[in-house]
């Protein structure tokens, strides 16, 4: 069987795509000591998505997958988008909580944006770099609203502040399989491994 190397060290990013490819051998970063590190330099998701992949595929010469993620609010002309997780730049790590200062400096800055206007969308590509083969690319993307108040206890980084479009609750309110099976990052490994059987063969 041939393995896939997911290139991440966080270990619930390999639990979800063992979940969602059941059958193949998913490896994640921690299987291979002195991988490099590949700074998102990038503007676009697809751009940090390729830039990790190849270089992870480079590094261990097997196919690799990557993904990049973040949100994109209406009304800040789709920022944070790849900035997401450094948003509050080096104030918010002083902090030592960056997901939640993040979260604090998106609601100010669309404090004064009326309900009706508070439209935004995770956003997830999903890149596959098979060595001297192929590579593919896919999005997935879940529509929603950005609330005033934080609410929830699950997930990470914005998920206290969104609440899917026909939903009540945020996505931190939501049980993690609700939430895999509706979110940007769930879609968008779902439509690659949909490609990864004809691109391994
Ligand atoms: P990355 O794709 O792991 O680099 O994540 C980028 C950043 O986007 C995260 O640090 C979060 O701030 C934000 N983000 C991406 N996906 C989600 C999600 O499902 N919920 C909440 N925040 C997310």
């Amino acid at each position: 069987m041939t393995r896939i190397v997911l290139a991440t060290h966080n270990q619930g990013k390999v639990a979800e795509l063992r979940r969602i490819l059941g059958g193949l051998d998913i490896a994640g970063l921690d299987d291979f000591p002195g991988a490099p590190d590949v700074p998102e330099t990038e503007l676009t998701f697809e751009g940090n998505a390729l830039l990790k992949a190849r270089a992870i595929a480079a590094f261990t010469g097997l196919p690799a997958v990557a993904d990049d993620s973040g949100l994109c609010v209406d009304a800040l002309n789709g920022m944070p988008g790849v900035l997401s997780a450094r948003w509050s730049g080096r104030l918010g790590a002083a902090t030592g909580d960056r997901d939640a200062a993040n979260l604090r400096l998106v609601l100010d800055q669309i404090g004064d944006v009326s309900d009706d206007q508070r439209g935004a969308a995770f956003v997830c590509a999903a890149v596959l770099v098979v060595p001297g083969g192929v590579e593919h690319c896919v999005e997935g993307r879940l529509r929603g609203t950005v609330i005033r108040e934080p609410r929830g206890t699950g997930g990470f980084g914005y998920d206290p502040v969104f609440v899917p479009d026909g939903e009540t609750r945020t996505t931190a309110e939501m049980p993690p399989e609700e939430k895999d099976a509706i979110s940007h990052r769930g879609k968008a490994f779902r439509a690659l491994a949909a490609l990864i059987p004809a691109a391994l063969s």
